[in-house]
């Protein structure tokens, strides 16, 4: 990888090229010249403490703090080819995902409010945007 050291992951043997190939490219997309990005991993491969069916359990999601604004993360990462994009506002941070669905134009995205295990999840909407992150 260009830009990330093997010991900000976990697990990165378990991780799919896939992923780590779009995370050196988020942060291409984030870190123009003008504008420099922190991107922290913050979790990658687990094997249980997230949703039902997490893609962090098959090595198709990471986690990561950002430096910017979140909306800036956002954008980054679908340019990067992220397919499920969680936003974080107490964190700062993302869920990357790549795991493509039934439907192969399907894309998700979501806001999770919470801390830790007890998150709540709110659509990604225009409304829930404004309210929840703001930067629209
Ligand atoms: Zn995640």
């Amino acid at each position: 990888m260009k830009h990330y050291l093997d010991k900000e992951f976990k697990h990165k043997e378990k991780l799919k090229q896939e992923l780590l190939d779009k995370l050196d490219l988020f942060w291409d997309i984030l870190n123009t010249p003008k504008k420099i990005s922190a991107v922290i991993v913050t979790s990658d491969y687990s094997e249980g403490g997230h949703t039902t069916n997490s893609e962090h359990y098959t090595g198709e999601a990471c986690d990561v703090s950002i430096s910017c604004d979140l909306m800036k993360g956002y954008s980054a990462a679908r340019k990067a080819g992220f397919i499920n994009i969680g936003l974080y506002p107490k964190f700062k941070g993302l869920h990357l995902g790549i795991r493509k669905h039934q439907d192969l134009t399907e894309r998700r995205s979501w806001i999770g409010l919470g801390v830790d295990k007890n998150q709540r999840y709110v659509p990604f909407t225009q409304a829930n945007i404004k309210k929840y992150i703001g930067g629209l």
